[in-house]
């Protein structure tokens, strides 16, 4: 007898048995196809909701179903007696392709997470809800010359594929895809492998057209001609270049040559809305469909991209974290752009790094990944230099930018408590004289971070998080970040009665505030999540500065992803402290980035840039290290640190956090996991540290904790991982937790 195992989005680590669909032959059903299964206990609907809906008759039997896909077929199941047919077969053809499936178990396996919900994750919404997969083609498919000179009945080939090829050959003008696919319902997969051949070719991919490639500097030619003489293997490179130094150049030029191998080129970029100039520059370069995954996209055009990219009809696939499993009919090369990025973690559910992935998605399809960065990770500068990676350097900004200096502001020394120093404001006025872009960089929002009594030292917090409130200008209220409550500011003090209160701190609105007063005639952009909340408003934003029509920006880290802003000479950070005295092992690392990125942004064009920092902590060894020698000195330094702490990359960790109604039941979670993790670690190979409260303990009324389980080898780790996971309650409705493998934050 047929039995399908399917994965579907239950967070259960395991497969589902279930019969074939009544009317449905076994040779109809291939692994990777989608079926919808019943699932879960049947439901008695109730009274009340009958009322509600009311459709359904009272006591009407409601079982949910869910769309799956057939991971494995098997002959036999344990539970025989009990399985229920699959309710339909979504797909004539596969789905997902083998490749894509098994990456999916890998990263189901490495994750410690269901892979039904991995699948879930990874899947555009419309096929998860079970739409039908047909590309919307307008591709006319043809025989290329090869095939036209073989013989069809000579030729060792399976007899679909020679079905479809003597079909193509009775259509020397092509015949679309989709009318073929109508003519010959099973061919998708055999006409996947005969385009991989090059047997058959789309019309429009004769009409590639590239535009002019600039000349590429010493640096960047041995770049390419590296990633290019491996091109058909596994090559990792770090490719390690200043901002402006010319990385997009190496990509588009690695891409051209891939393109020409008629094989795809998939690249992550970590804010796709944030850049729209990068999906520019290939549009520009490339005339070929593009797949770009961005938030604009709706469900069909986003279903119509993924299924363009497995069909092979787009050679270039662009896209945030998620884009990483987009299957590639010919995958060529996988390119991560800004690779030390913290969005390529996902942060919740599913927590996987979209860079790792990558890396082990070009591994196992043996493929250059290229990962591109300023200020590349440490992780991946470790891996170089253990030559895990290969090392491409560019040293010098390309055309001629030069590099911008830098100087530490000692706000000490400030009379007044103006955000912004006195230097600062000099060298802002030296800018607006000679009509160059200013960027003041403010890592926090609102107008000031903290309301306080001077009288009783009572400070305004969230009633539902350990966290100060916000206070915000434009809606004149107080705002938690963290869990998004929000009230009226306190007319007086709510402890003490004494009527006035006072804002402390620095946010973009209250700096956007000073430069109105002390730049009066200047035109000021306030650049945040509050102001340029909508991707169109960031579009605007993005022209207006191109435009010259901004004098002085002044914004979050929203600015510092990736943008060109060639008018831009002058950058100020007007503090950076929080991040100096950050509590996780990775926060220097963090600020070195933040820094190093808004200093790029400076001095792109023919002006040399001057970055300004103004700081309480002016020996802070970080800074020093940074501005004295740069990013790769600090690196080093860091490097060393970690070593020293045993912190990644020198050992493995994953993070086991909880979220609870009470301290107690949080701790004691943690504490029973821990114990059964001990004894199966015998041979002493893992370390736990902990349980300890988290550093923000209670967020949106939940408790967290958090047990930290550390080793120096990766193998060890996952081989306790994956016996003690079993051991934990799937289901329980009074607290949450969660497993997080590589945790990028301990926070
Ligand atoms: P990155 O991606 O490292 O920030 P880009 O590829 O965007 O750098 O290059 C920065 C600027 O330098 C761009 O304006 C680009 O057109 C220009 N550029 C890049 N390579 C060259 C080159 N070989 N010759 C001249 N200009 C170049
Ligand atoms: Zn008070
Ligand atoms: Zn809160």
């Amino acid at each position: 007898m047929l039995i399908l195992q399917v994965a579907i989005p239950v967070p259960l680590p395991r497969l589902f048995d279930y019969l074939p669909p009544k009317n449905i032959l076994p040779e109809q059903i291939q692994v990777g196809m989608r079926v919808r299964v019943p699932f879960g206990k049947t439901v008695t609907v109730s009274e009340e909701l009958s009322l509600l809906e009311p459709e359904l008759k009272t006591s009407q039997l409601k079982t949910k179903s869910y769309v799956g896909i057939i991971v494995k077929l098997a002959e036999n199941s344990d539970f025989l007696d009990k399985l229920k047919p699959a309710l339909e077969l979504l797909d004539s053809t596969p789905l997902l392709p083998p490749d894509l499936l098994q990456l999916f178990q890998w990263a189901s396996d490495y994750y410690h997470y269901p892979l039904g919900e991995v699948i879930n994750t990874a899947l555009p919404n419309l096929l998860n809800q079970g739409t039908n997969a047909n590309l919307e083609s307008n591709h006319r498919l043809k025989l290329s010359m090869t095939a036209t000179t073989l013989n069809f009945d000579n030729t060792k080939m399976s007899e679909n594929a020679r079905t479809i090829l003597k079909l193509l050959h009775d259509y020397p003008d092509g015949l679309n895809r989709n009318s073929l696919l109508h003519q010959l319902p099973n061919a998708a997969t055999t006409l996947r492998s005969l385009e991989k051949k090059g047997w058959i070719i789309a019309e429009e991919k004769s009409n590639y057209g590239v535009n002019q490639a600039l000349h590429l500097n010493d640096a960047q030619k041995q770049a390419v001609d590296s990633i290019l003489q491996h091109s058909k293997q596994f090559y990792p490179c770090l490719l390690d270049g200043v901002t402006g130094s010319g990385k997009t150049e190496v990509y588009l030029q690695i891409i051209e040559a891939i393109l020409k191998q008629n094989k795809q080129a998939l690249v992550l970029v970590p804010e796709i809305n944030l850049t729209p100039q990068m999906i520019h520059r290939f549009e520009q370069r490339f005339h070929v469909p593009i797949a770009a995954f961005h938030s604009k996209l709706s469900d069909k055009e986003r279903l119509q991209a993924w299924l363009s990219a497995r069909d092979g009809e787009s050679p270039i696939i662009i896209g945030t974290r998620s884009a990483v499993w987009t299957p590639l009919a010919r995958p060529g090369v996988i390119i991560v752009d800004e690779e030390h990025d913290l969005s390529y973690k996902q942060q919740d559910r599913f927590r996987y790094s979209a860079r790792d992935v990558a890396v082990v998605r070009a591994q196992r399809a043996k493929i250059p990944v290229v990962l591109g960065s300023a200020t590349p990770s440490l992780d991946s500068l470790f891996n170089a230099q253990q030559q895990r990676y290969s090392h491409l350097i560019l040293p010098e900004r390309a055309g001629a930018a030069v590099h911008p200096s830098f100087k530490i502001i000692d706000m000490r020394r400030q009379p007044d408590k103006n955000p912004l120093s006195q230097s600062l404001q000099t060298a802002i006025q030296r800018c607006l004289d000679h009509r160059q872009q200013v960027l003041l960089f403010i890592n926090r929002r609102g107008y000031a971070p903290t309301l306080m009594c001077y009288e009783c030292d009572w400070v305004a917090t969230c009633q539902h998080c350990d966290a100060k409130l916000t206070f915000h200008g434009d809606t004149q209220r107080l705002q938690c970040h963290h869990c998004g409550a929000s009230r009226r500011i306190d007319p007086k003090c709510p402890k003490c009665g004494h009527p006035r209160l006072h804002l402390l701190g620095q946010g973009t609105e209250r700096v956007e505030e000073r430069l109105l007063e002390s730049f009066p005639t200047a035109r000021i952009l306030r650049i945040d999540s509050d102001s340029t909340s909508s991707k169109r408003a960031m579009h605007t934003v993005l022209e207006k500065i191109h435009a010259g029509e901004v004098d002085i920006l002044v914004g979050t880290q929203m600015l510092a992803k990736g943008h060109h802003f060639p008018k831009v000479t002058l950058v100020g950070v007007i503090n950076i402290d929080g991040g100096l005295q950050g509590v996780d092992f990775r926060s220097s690392e963090r600020v070195a980035q933040l820094v190093m990125q808004v200093a790029g942004r400076a001095g792109r064009a023919d002006d040399p840039g001057l970055v300004l920092i103004q700081t309480f902590h002016p020996q802070h060894p970080l800074l020093l290290h940074l501005i004295g020698q740069g990013y790769h000195e600090f690196a080093q330094a860091a490097l060393a640190e970690r070593e020293e702490a045993e912190f990644p990359p020198f050992s493995r960790l994953a993070l086991l956090r909880v979220e609870a109604m009470s301290r107690e039941a949080a701790l004691q979670f943690l504490e029973d996991a821990k114990r059964r993790a001990e004894l199966l670690n015998s041979e002493q190979k893992v370390s736990f540290w902990g349980p300890v409260a988290a550093p923000m303990e209670r967020k949106a009324n939940k408790y967290r904790a958090q047990l930290l389980i550390q080793s120096p080898q990766r193998d060890a780790l996952h081989r306790l991982l994956s016996q003690w996971l079993p051991t934990f309650p799937m289901f329980n409705s009074k607290l949450h937790w969660s497993l997080d493998v590589d945790p990028q934050d301990l926070l």
